[in-house]
């Protein structure tokens, strides 16, 4: 666990994404849970040192953010979509992955059921509690329903997978244009810290690059899109690599993200030229 700030501590080891909280006198903030069940239960005992979750935020809906919120108390809050989402989600089959790999695991998934948002966002919505205000706002672009939230006596702001820090980039689901607008709002909030999705944590001096490698991708299939190719020649004449590798032992996962961004960006430059 790293301290970020007076009140504000993040995770960057955890297989999934990087889970985060804020420590405020009323109570802990959390933002997303660790996906690994080992790992949710260590996180869980060391935040119960800070004082009881009150509100756990789900960033977006993809299963390393929300799984874990099963090993928590507090409220949940996310976007309505990541709501919508997670309803369509198998419990049953959300402790598989674990049954050849990681007893320990499979054991704590025995009884999983997903826990579901009860308090949902579609624009977005401040906590003050305690000392502190928890700005969530609603910022698509990796999904559609992405939130970020915002802790201005702290200038941090937990993005998930808006920022990914030297990081692959993963736009199966994403709003590819929103992304980049979202991202430069997040440049004009008074932020220091950036907890992203991926990766270790950073400043807000990172958010261009951020926006730079959104359009990278945009750029590299609408060039081809433009010499007339269908999806299979695009995916075929496809030469660039994102500049950051995929972590050692992910290169198969890497192929599958990379014909899926292909397909998805496809889909929304075909759809711009309508
Ligand atoms: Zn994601």
């Amino acid at each position: 666990m790293q301290k970020i700030t007076q009140n504000v501590y993040a995770e960057t080891k955890f297989g999934g994404c990087n889970p985060g909280f804020v420590v405020t006198s009323g109570g802990v903030v959390m933002s997303d849970t660790p996906q690994i069940p080992t790992d949710a239960l260590k996180w869980r005992e060391a935040i119960a040192k800070f004082g009881p979750v009150r509100y756990i935020v789900n960033n977006e809906p993809h299963g390393d953010h929300i799984t874990g919120n099963y090993f928590f108390k507090g409220a949940v809050i996310s976007h309505e979509g990541t709501r919508q989402a997670i309803l369509k989600y198998s419990s049953a089959e959300a402790g598989e992955r674990y049954k050849t790999t990681s007893p320990a695991d499979y054991t704590l998934m025995k009884r999983f059921k997903y826990r579901l948002p009860t308090i949902t966002v579609t624009d977005e919505m401040t906590i003050y509690l305690g000392n502190h205000t928890i700005r969530i706002m609603h910022l698509p672009g990796h999904t559609p329903y992405q939130l970020a939230v915002f802790v201005p006596e702290e200038k941090v702001l937990f993005t998930a997978d808006n920022v990914l820090y030297k990081f692959p980039v993963y736009l199966q689901h994403a709003e590819p244009f929103a992304w980049i607008e979202s991202l430069k709002k997040m440049a004009k909030l008074d932020v220091e810290f950036i907890i992203p999705g991926h990766g270790e944590v950073c400043t807000a001096a990172y958010l261009p690059e951020m926006i730079t490698r959104v359009q990278e991708w945009i750029d590299a299939v609408n060039v081809l899109i433009k010499k007339g190719m269908t999806l299979a020649e695009v995916e075929k004449n496809f030469t660039f690599r994102d500049r950051y590798a995929p972590q050692p032992g992910r290169e198969a996962t890497a192929s599958i993200v990379v014909k899926a961004n292909i397909t998805r960006l496809y889909e929304v430059l075909k759809n711009k030229q309508k």
